[in-house]
């Protein structure tokens, strides 16, 4: 069966066309802010579209209620309470799957990737927050609509300011942005630094602070290493809620991998709940890579036409 998957984010998109479980061809659209979502989506699924495409799947970072496939809020994506399914499968005649983008990329790494065999699995997302999905025996585990956005539990109720409006949410400690804000204060306090010299005078980035630790700079080892070890005491939290047989790490800083995920796994090990008559959960990085989120899309899409 072919079908097309897109994932949209806040600045760019990644759409599939896959035939059965091969990805047969892959397209990258950056965004124009003034695009809106729909639109947005609709460039994207063009850009691998053909004849043969029976279905589309869309994920998309945001609450997204899965009963009517309306996207309804998420902070980093214009527009609300936008009908994409109606919308969508109106332009282009065919079913249309619309689900929360770790929810799609969880699917991806359970069928094709790092969770593959495995019935009951965490995927945690780490990137510009942290976002995830719950697998339990096998298939998504939803909650009302919404579970999963473990980013926003609050671990400071006096802690710094999240994007969601709330404080001290643990995506302020652990996550792209957290690595980026200690890179800054280092830079700004201690401008002839190693680190500052590294970074440079372009935007400092989650991914960059963590490419000059590999590089061997110790200040950026240890920021990235204060931030693995509060995902990791995040980790534990969830293993205390869920306790998964495997947790997968994805996302854009996820994906970098040891660096970020062995001091994480590390902590996790030493919090994990009973941890000395017990084994935590494997914690393994994403196979996949950028393309979870669109080819998890495609497969649900998949799903819709079967
Ligand atoms: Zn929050």
């Amino acid at each position: 069966m072919i079908v097309v998957g897109v994932d949209i984010g806040g600045t760019k998109s990644l759409a599939v066309r896959m035939n059965d479980a091969e990805v047969v061809e892959e397209s990258r659209v950056e965004l124009d802010r003034s695009l809106s979502a729909l639109d947005a989506i609709s460039r994207s699924v063009d850009s691998v579209l053909n004849d043969e495409v029976e279905a589309v799947g869309v994920g998309i970072a945001g609450l997204v209620r899965q009963g009517d496939g309306t996207f309804l809020w998420g902070p980093h994506v214009l527009g609300s309470n936008l009908q994409i399914r109606t919308e969508m499968s109106d332009r282009f005649g065919m079913p249309v799957h619309v689900d929360n983008d770790a929810n799609t990329a969880a699917i991806a790494e359970l069928r094709l990737g790092a969770a593959r065999g495995h019935s009951d699995a965490l995927f945690v997302s780490l990137g510009t927050g942290i976002g995830g999905a719950v697998i339990i025996n096998g298939s998504l585990y939803r909650g009302g609509s919404f579970a999963g956005e473990w980013g926003h539990v609050q671990v400071d109720r006096d802690g710094l300011l999240c994007d969601c409006g709330k404080r001290g949410c643990w995506e302020t400690l652990a996550s792209g942005p957290a690595l980026v804000r200690l890179a800054r204060e280092v830079v700004s306090v201690n401008p002839d630094s190693s680190i500052a010299r590294l970074l440079g005078s372009s935007r400092i980035t989650g991914e960059a602070v963590v490419a000059a630790a590999d590089a061997g700079d110790e200040i950026a080892r240890a920021l990235v290493t204060d931030v693995g070890r509060a995902f990791g005491q995040g980790l534990a939290n969830l293993v205390a809620i869920f306790d998964p047989e495997i947790i997968i790490v994805g996302g854009g800083l996820g994906s970098v991998g040891e660096s970020i995920v062995g001091p994480a796994r590390r902590v996790l090990i030493d919090a994990v709940y009973g941890g000395k008559v017990r084994v935590p959960p494997t914690v393994r990085v994403a196979e996949l890579g950028p393309a979870a989120g669109a080819i998890g899309a495609a497969l649900q899409a998949a799903g819709e036409v079967r």
